[in-house]
């Protein structure tokens, strides 16, 4: 069995790290490095890479997983948005003449890193800093910020966040639905689009670089994490077709590479066909051992995570469609 260790470091220490999973080496952006993916999605001509030296020569997912400075890491996505990463999980910002708007902390010690960058990249502070949803590994730290921020989460992610003591700043502005922040000229688009990876989940859009920001939900060219743990599967599949439905071109996700809007589409449909051959198999009264063999997955072979977790995708598929609803009939 495969053992997924926490490497989001100010983290691993911590008994409330709820480590979505992704953060294995087998999921870093550099296990992809050969497969050309952005060019092959019709990716991201022009992005400019704003890493430090240190950083400038790509490691290997095992050099990654050994080292012990963090990768950290900017990267120009496309107009003034751009993407941060550390070790295994990613953010993203929007710098305006009137200040930043950013994303996930991740961590203290990241979100102390990111400052001092904006400061000496771009003269700037981050006015609003929004939370994806409330898993501690992706929103700790947030602190950092709150001298000169306004926090932003969907209402289940703030009353989460105040009810469990997360480390992390408290949140200030709430929204069940929607929410558009404006701030030096930048338009960016918060927006539910229902239970999926959490209940509390928020697609950030950002439509002038027509990027979006969606974290644990959407993984790009990547299996779901072992057996959907908490994950509202049903709703889930609705959640991807209201983000197929948006008006972007560029996907970035809080793990991995980038990808495009057809990354979704991808994702969705690997996702159905394991619900339909998991559902066709009940009916027919086969096992769990039996219905697992039976459906072709081999089309997601290559996708990061296929070997270690088809199997765990179609058990937590099969847990879900035993015990709950079975509207997809
Ligand atoms: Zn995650
Ligand atoms: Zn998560």
């Amino acid at each position: 069995m495969t053992r997924f260790t926490c490497s989001n470091a100010a983290d691993a220490d911590n008994a409330q790290c709820s480590c979505c999973g992704y953060d294995d080496p087998m999921f870093a952006p550099e296990a992809f490095a050969r497969r050309d993916l952005f060019r092959r999605a019709g990716g991201l001509a022009g992005a400019a890479a704003l890493a430090t030296p240190a950083m400038a020569q790509a490691q290997t997912p095992v050099q990654l997983a050994q080292a012990q400075a963090p990768v950290r890491e900017i990267v120009q996505i496309a107009g003034n948005v751009y993407r941060f990463r550390n070790n295994f999980h990613f953010s993203v910002f929007a710098v305006t003449p009137a200040g930043v708007i950013a994303t996930d902390p991740i961590n203290a010690d990241a979100a102390n890193w990111l400052k001092n960058e904006l400061r000496t990249r771009f003269n700037q502070t981050v006015r609003y800093l929004v939370y994806s949803h409330d898993h501690p590994d992706h929103i700790n730290g947030g602190e950092m910020f709150a001298d000169t921020a306004t926090v932003v989460a969907h209402a289940r992610a703030r009353d989460k966040i105040r009810d469990e003591r997360r480390r992390t700043a408290p949140v200030n502005v709430a929204f069940s639905e929607a929410l558009t922040l404006e701030l030096g000229g930048t338009v960016v688009e918060l927006e539910y689009v229902g239970r999926n990876h959490s209940d509390n989940s928020l697609v950030v859009r950002f439509p002038a670089a027509r990027a979006l920001f969606a974290v644990d939900f959407i993984p790009v060219e990547t299996v779901a994490f072992r057996d959907l743990h908490e994950g509202y599967v049903e709703e889930w599949f609705d959640s991807l077709k209201r983000v197929e439905a948006m008006d972007f071109d560029l996907l970035a996700p809080g793990h991995g590479p980038m990808g495009t809007k057809a990354h979704v589409r991808q994702f969705r449909e690997y996702m159905e066909t394991i619900r339909d051959g998991v559902l066709a198999g009940l009916r027919a009264g086969r096992s769990l051992d039996e219905i697992r063999p039976s459906i072709d997955l081999q089309k997601y072979a290559n996708w990061a995570g296929y070997a270690q977790m088809r199997d765990l995708n179609i058990d937590g598929m099969h847990r879900y469609y035993t015990l709950f609803s079975r509207r997809s009939a």
